[in-house]
């Protein structure tokens, strides 16, 4: 099972230098865990593949495109310990509480545009 934590991070406004403290929610993977998490993805693409095998023509792109996806998408997840749930402060601009889904994506810095004022804010350390 991945392990929630909650990090201390910074919302940073793109004009104002207001810098609101805020915190962000992040699964971790330990080693097995992204070993298992990349191998299931594979045979979900490899599956998805075989599938394709049954309809005419189309498997001719479908079976290699999601046979190479497969590789690809796994090979990602095998090197990505954290995953990035979502980010909760206060926007810099409109300083309304804002939740920012962050759609798997845990690095720092990354830019959002609050779904408030849609002002590009920046999550960072
Ligand atoms: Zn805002």
């Amino acid at each position: 099972m991945p392990q929630e934590i909650i990090k201390d991070i910074h919302f940073k406004g793109q004009k104002s230098k207001v810098m609101n403290p805020a915190k962000m929610w992040i699964n971790t993977y330990n080693e097995k865990e992204q070993k298992v998490r990349a191998i299931k993805t594979l045979l979900n693409f490899w599956g998805i593949a075989a599938l394709c095998i049954l309809i005419p023509i189309a498997h001719f792109l479908l079976v290699p495109l999601f046979f190479i996806m497969g590789i690809m998408k796994s090979m990602k997840l095998l090197h990505k310990a954290e995953d990035g749930l979502y980010a909760e402060g206060n926007c810099p601009a409109c300083e309304k509480q804002i939740k920012l889904n962050l759609d798997n994506n845990a690095d720092l810095p990354q830019w959002i545009d609050c779904p408030n004022c849609k002002q590009a804010i920046e999550l960072n350390q």
